[in-house]
């Protein structure tokens, strides 16, 4: 027998009638290029949204478009968020730090057909002026009156607003429909297109708000640290307006000292970012403390947060640290690792090893560890096996795409290409990707356990180790470190201090220092490239 609910739709839009209705006073604060803050509500962005969709509808625009923004997290952009996927268009995050050629590619391979741009990233995309044949026009923001381009048909955003009127309504209906086109990093190959319906964003974003996950609610205020153009700033965009949280966007000003002044001055309760950027803030904070003590969570994904860095956090600032985990391929989040009632009567040093954990999934999403052949391992805290997941917030597959076998499950699960345990009490943990595993000997040994390990010792700031290519054993640990500024370590002292809590086999066969570990254009350690670099000889 069927149930007896309405048909109602879960789209985009309704969130932000429901931010309108409820949450018309809450604030949007936006750092500006120039250093001065923007601030409007939700009813403000509201009115200006509706605006915008129609313009976007009078340009010519048709369901299903595809529409790219090559920008900061601002104001505008937020915006964009709500009246492209209005229009019933599909709003496609360009990521910024893409290498030039990666950056065509992926609009090329989506067809843009018109591209918004901050106006302080122009001449970043100028570059590409006659490689983009699909793309329209270009509307800019951020940017003077008298501002020319060599790219197609440019527009200013504000013309648009002003030039539109608040009479629209959604054209989104359906919700199966797409809204958001993400590409990956394109870490391994060409970076590949994750296409989000109207109902996956909508779900997530409830997930996100469960007081079991970060639990958004009307007392926030929250910093997305994690850029826009990064798996949508993980969806605090839809959370915080379906909790009514205030949101503050820190455009271009992402240096340590900025960061820590927009928390002290706007009083921020909640900030998202990768690990690289709370390693910087900790640093700033120590040499000039702020009054920080606003923060109740200070969510941090992406890569492995360290141990050391969690711990430092919380005993040295008193900074809450909620470690979470995700993919592109999962609108991104899928856990969160908080402490819960069987943990209670734990240690503090124990306390910070649940959190240093990737955690236990929000409700939507199912985990589940496979061996080699596809069979389900225990949750014992110690097998390592394939991860992978389901949920209405997970892909099915990627745009304009074959069906990719290798990625999904004949049973439609989504293989993360993560490999990791699950404790009892379902606490998973990344031991690593399936690809920077170390296979030595026939035993497996974890890149990001020895990397944690070393990030926790304190002359150590950054730590990646790599896989390199042994007769012997087929392959061995190698680790690229950089020291803290002013310290000295050589190679015996870290091998010893690692030996203390790893197997022999386990530690590395060479500690190689070096002034930087490179980064993906997201801020993650860029392996490939520290493969390549051992490759060509230059860590020898
Ligand atoms: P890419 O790495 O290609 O940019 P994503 O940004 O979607 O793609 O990253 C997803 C991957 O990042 C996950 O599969 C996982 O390996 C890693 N990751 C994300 N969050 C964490 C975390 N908290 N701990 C460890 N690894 C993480």
């Amino acid at each position: 027998m069927q149930g007896l609910m309405m048909d109602y739709q879960l789209t985009v839009d309704r969130i932000l009638e429901h931010a309108n209705r409820f949450f018309a006073h809450k604030q949007v604060i936006t750092k500006q290029p120039d250093g001065s803050i923007h601030r409007y509500t939700y009813g403000d962005m509201y009115r200006r949204v509706k605006r915008m969709a129609k313009a976007l509808v009078q340009l010519g625009v048709q369901p299903g478009d595809r529409i790219g923004t090559f920008s900061w997290n601002n104001y505008q952009h937020l915006e964009l968020y709500y009246a492209i996927p209005g229009a019933g268009a599909v709003c496609h995050t360009l990521n910024i730090r893409l290498h030039p050629d990666q950056l065509a590619y992926i609009i090329n391979h989506a067809e843009d057909k018109l591209i918004f741009v901050d106006g302080t990233l122009l001449p970043a995309l100028e570059r590409l002026a006659d490689q983009l044949p699909t793309v329209e026009h270009v509307v800019v923001f951020n940017a003077p009156r008298e501002v020319q381009s060599k790219l197609p048909g440019l527009l200013h955003y504000e013309d648009l607003v002003a030039q539109s009127d608040e009479d629209f309504t959604w054209r989104c209906t359906d919700e199966r429909q797409a809204s958001v086109l993400c590409y990956t990093s394109g870490t391994t190959g060409n970076p590949k297109g994750v296409l989000y319906d109207h109902r996956a964003l909508f779900l997530h974003a409830y997930g996100e708000c469960q007081a079991n996950a970060l639990g958004l609610c009307e007392l926030d205020t929250v910093l997305p640290v994690v850029p826009q153009f990064h798996v949508m700033a993980w969806g605090l965009p839809f959370g915080c307006p379906m909790a009514g949280a205030n949101m503050v966007m820190p455009g271009p000003h992402l240096n340590p000292a900025a960061l820590a002044q927009l928390i002290e001055d706007e009083r921020v309760t909640v900030a998202a970012g990768v690990p690289s950027i709370w390693n910087g803030l900790y640093q700033e904070l120590r040499s000039k403390p702020r009054d920080i003590s606003c923060i109740r969570a200070l969510v941090v994904g992406g890569s492995a947060m360290p141990r050391g860095l969690i711990e430092a956090y919380e005993r040295d600032l008193h900074v809450n640290v909620m470690h979470a985990w995700g993919m592109t391929e999962m609108s991104p989040l899928g856990t969160v690792s908080i402490p819960h009632t069987q943990h209670q009567q734990l240690s503090q040093q124990e306390i910070w090893d649940i959190k240093a954990l990737q955690g236990y999934a929000l409700a939507g999403v199912e985990l589940r560890i496979v061996n080699d052949a596809g069979e389900e391992l225990p949750w014992d805290g110690t097998t390592m096996g394939e991860l992978q997941v389901r949920g209405p917030w997970i892909t099915k597959g990627y745009y304009k795409v074959e069906p990719a076998p290798e990625s999904f499950t004949a049973d439609g699960w989504f293989r993360t290409g993560d490999v990791a345990t699950i404790t009892g009490d379902g606490y998973m943990c990344i031991t690593d990707r399936t690809k920077d595993l170390i296979k030595s000997g026939g035993e497996w040994i974890s890149s990001v356990a020895l990397e944690n390990k070393l990030m926790a010792h304190p002359k150590v700031v950054e730590a990646a180790v790599i896989a390199i290519p042994n007769q012997q054993w087929g392959e061995r640990p190698l680790a690229a470190v950089v020291l803290a500024p002013n310290a000295s370590a050589n190679e015996e002292e870290l091998i010893g201090y690692l030996a203390e809590s790893f197997a022999k086999f386990e530690l590395p066969d060479k500690i190689v220092f070096v002034a930087e570990v490179p980064k993906t254009s997201v801020g993650k350690f860029d392996k490939k490239v520290v493969r390549q670099r051992f490759a060509e000889g230059q860590l020898l």
